[in-house]
C-alpha cells in the first residue's frame, strides 16, 4: 500500500467490526486503488496484526496472501478469452456466481472473506443484478470491495449498497518522493507526473513501460504537428485506443487553458507547441470535440472499432485549425 492511503485505512480499520459490507473505491487511474484494497484484505485476513495496524507477516493467513492462495479471498477480474488471448470486455455473470457460492461458504480460517471486483464498472446487467442479493443480505464478517475508475457507469442499485470511498490523489510533494523511491530520475518525474494528471503510478507506468513511453511521444509529436498522416497513422494501432484517448483529452484540456489563460497544466515540455497551437485555433470546435472525447469515454472498453473512434477523433482535431486557411 501507498503511504498517502495509510491514514485512509487506518480510519476504516479502527473497528474492523464496523466495516460497511461493501465499499466501492472510487477514482482516477494510477493512485493506489488496487493495492489498497489488497492492503485492507491483507489486514483482516492476518489472524495476529501487530499493535500498529499492521499484518504480521508470519501467520498461516499471511503466508496464503503473500503467496496469492488465501483461500478466503477472491478476486474478479474480465477473462481472458482464451481464443483472441485478450482480455473480455465485460466481467460476467458465471463469474458472479462464483462469488456468490463462495461467500456461501464458511471461512477457512473462521475470520473474514472478502472479495474484490475491478474494474466493477466492467460488470454487465446479468453480473451486476447477480450481486445485488449478496449486498442486500451479505454474510456476517464478509466484505466486498468494489473498484471503479467510473463509478457513475455502475448500475445506481448497485452503487447504492456499497459504502462510497472516494480514493484521495497524493499531494504532488507526497507524488514525487514516492516516484524518486521507485528510482524515477528527478528531472523526468515532475513532467510524467503533469503528463498523468497527476496519478504517480501512471507516472511511473509511463516512465518504464517503452512501449506506452514511445507511443506516448508519437502521440504527442503527432498533436503538435497535426499532420493528417501521422496523425492517421496513430488511429491504425487499435491496441492503444484508451491511451489515445487519455492523452489527447490532456492535449486539449492544455489547449483550451492555453487560449483562456495562456497557462497550461499537464504538458509543460510542450508549452511552445501548445501556444502556437491556441493562436490558431477555433476554440469552439475544440471545445466541441472535448464533449464528443467525454461522451466516447463510456465505450473505450467495448469499441466498434477502435480504429474509426480515433480516426473520428482526429479528424474533428485536424478540423479545428482550418478556420485561418
Ligand atoms: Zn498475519
Amino acid at each position: 500500500m501507498h503511504d498517502w492511503n495509510r491514514a485512509l485505512r487506518q480510519r476504516l480499520l479502527q473497528d474492523p467490526a464496523r466495516l460497511p459490507h461493501a465499499l466501492l473505491l472510487s477514482g482516477p487511474p494510477g493512485i493506489g486503488k488496487q493495492s489498497f484494497a489488497m492492503a485492507i484484505a491483507h489486514r483482516l485476513l492476518c489472524a495476529t496484526p501487530g499493535s500498529d495496524g499492521e499484518p504480521c507477516g508470519q501467520c498461516q493467513g499471511c503466508h496464503w496472501f503473500a503467496q496469492g492462495t488465501h483461500p478466503d479471498l477472491h478476486r474478479i477480474e474480465p477473462e481472458v478469452d482464451e481464443e483472441t488471448g485478450k482480455q473480455r470486455p465485460e466481467i460476467r455473470i458465471e463469474q458472479v456466481r462464483d462469488l456468490v457460492d463462495f461467500f456461501a461458504l464458511t471461512a477457512h480460517q473462521r475470520g473474514w472473506r472478502m472479495a474484490v471486483i475491478a474494474p466493477a464498472e466492467r460488470l454487465n446487467t446479468a453480473a451486476a443484478n447477480g450481486l445485488l442479493k449478496t449486498l442486500e443480505e451479505p454474510p456476517p464478517r464478509s466484505l466486498l470491495i468494489l473498484i471503479s475508475h467510473h463509478p457513475r457507469r455502475l448500475p445506481a442499485t448497485v452503487r447504492s449498497r456499497c459504502q462510497q470511498v472516494a480514493m484521495p490523489i497524493p499531494s504532488r510533494s507526497e507524488a514525487l518522493d514516492w516516484l524518486a523511491a521507485q528510482s524515477v530520475p528527478a528531472d523526468q518525474a515532475a513532467n510524467l507526473l503533469d503528463e498523468a494528471g497527476g496519478a504517480p503510478l501512471l507516472a511511473l507506468a509511463l516512465h518504464g513501460d517503452a512501449a506506452r513511453s514511445d507511443r506516448r511521444a508519437r502521440c504527442l509529436t503527432a498533436l503538435a504537428g497535426v499532420r493528417p498522416e501521422a496523425l492517421l497513422d496513430l488511429a491504425a494501432a487499435k491496441e492503444f485506443l484508451i491511451e489515445t484517448h487519455g492523452w489527447l483529452r490532456r492535449w486539449l484540456h492544455d489547449l483550451i487553458s492555453q487560449a483562456l489563460t495562456g497557462q497550461v497544466h499537464f504538458f509543460s515540455t510542450h508549452h511552445a507547441d501548445l501556444q502556437r497551437l491556441a493562436a490558431r485555433a477555433d476554440l469552439a470546435r475544440l471545445f466541441a470535440l472535448q464533449s464528443r472525447l467525454d461522451s466516447d469515454a463510456r465505450i473505450l472498453t467495448h469499441p466498434l472499432n477502435a480504429t474509426l473512434v480515433m480516426e473520428g477523433w482526429f479528424m474533428d482535431y485536424m478540423d479545428c485549425f482550418r478556420v485561418s486557411s
